[in-house]
């Protein structure tokens, strides 16, 4: 089932999970553990990552160096699966323009069309670390807006090889990232909501927000899309906070604000095990306020902590 229609048959405030694939060599069984407890909230669909490969230099044993790349985390494809599989749930796999063809984009959309997925998020991705600007493949995607597109081409049963006639056409519901904040390389908000707005206009259904962790920006950011023309589902997008090395870490990698109130509660605590707490009873506050608004959805990134999620879950629906 694809996501707009979970929000549109909605008879109660629903929530979605999103994880990442294990580290490669893990086991998928603590994918398992940590969202097994989380199922007793039946959550409308869970996201899974992807991430593109990095450079890395491996070390010979004449002391050279061999350039090499690794996909730190590959799997997200059968993890959707292997989710669907178990759980009964809908699953969103995301998508990224770098480090990618549009011919791999297209087989990997086959793939997720013969399994049954229903849904796409069709991001981007950011430069590899090493890198600082990002730069799209030869052959691939500069922006998510020709993602989406090349995801509504399918829909529409168009493919790359133009000869392919009477092809049959997939039916993905695709979302879009959005910035209640702003997307950092963007010079204005004004410029990033045009820039959203193409998105949308291209086919995009519904948009996820990146993390925030005051809900002012978020209604803000409704309003401003409002008043640039857009008109989907914007669903919140929300992260517990659990220790102090958050407070730097996530404003650097997020590119996010911390709101003074929480960072002051956070720098009182003594212990991480005080951190959590007060970064649950701030996310359970945030969520209160959100479901009071009516949001369509609760999105939690639940990224290795999913007792604090299933706590604030707990307490709020
Ligand atoms: P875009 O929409 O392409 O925007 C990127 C920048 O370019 C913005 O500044 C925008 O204003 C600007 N822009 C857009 N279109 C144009 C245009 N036509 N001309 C000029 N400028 C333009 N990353 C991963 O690697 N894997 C993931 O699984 C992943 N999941 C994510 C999930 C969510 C909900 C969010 C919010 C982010 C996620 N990211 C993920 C991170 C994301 O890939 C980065 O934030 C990336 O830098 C931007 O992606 P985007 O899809 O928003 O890009």
């Amino acid at each position: 089932m694809k996501v707009t229609e979970h929000i549109a048959g909605a008879t109660k405030p629903l929530v979605s999970f999103e994880i990442l694939p294990p580290v490669k060599g893990k086991s998928i069984d603590n994918i398992f553990s940590n969202l097994d407890p989380l199922m007793e909230f039946k959550p409308s669909f869970i996201n899974v990552t992807y991430h593109r490969a990095e450079q890395t230099y491996k070390r010979r044993a004449d002391g050279s160096f061999d350039r090499v790349e690794i996909r730190k985390r590959p799997g997200t494809v059968g993890i959707c699966a292997a989710l669907m599989n178990r759980y009964r749930v809908d699953a969103v796999p995301h998508l990224i323009c770098g480090g990618f063809a549009k011919e791999e984009t297209e087989n990997a959309l086959i793939d997720l069309h013969y399994l049954g997925i229903d849904n796409v998020l069709a991001l981007r991705g950011d430069s590899p670390g090493n890198e600082k600007f990002f730069a799209p493949h030869p052959q691939g995607h500069r922006y998510a807006v020709e993602l989406v597109q090349q995801v509504v081409n399918l829909n529409e049963g168009h493919y790359l090889e133009e000869d392919i006639v009477d092809a049959g056409k997939t039916d993905f519901c695709i979302g879009v990232a959005g910035y209640p904040e702003k997307h950092f390389e963007a010079a204005n908000m004004e410029l990033d909501l045009h820039y959203l707005q193409q998105k949308i206009a291209a086919g995009a259904d519904y948009i996820t927000t990146q993390m925030f962790f005051n809900n002012n920006s978020y209604f803000k950011y409704l309003e401003n899309c409002k008043n640039a023309n857009i008109h989907v589902p914007i669903v919140p997008g929300l992260k517990p906070l659990t220790n102090k090395k958050q407070l730097s870490m996530i404003p650097s990698i997020f590119h996010v604000d911390i709101p003074q109130e929480f960072t002051n509660e956070m720098l009182k605590c003594k212990t991480d095990a005080d951190c959590e707490l007060v970064g649950t009873e701030w996310l359970i506050a945030q969520c209160r306020e959100l479901l009071a608004k009516k949001v369509p959805v609760l999105h939690f990134y639940t990224l290795g902590k999913p007792k604090v999620v299933y706590n604030v879950v707990k307490a709020i629906l």
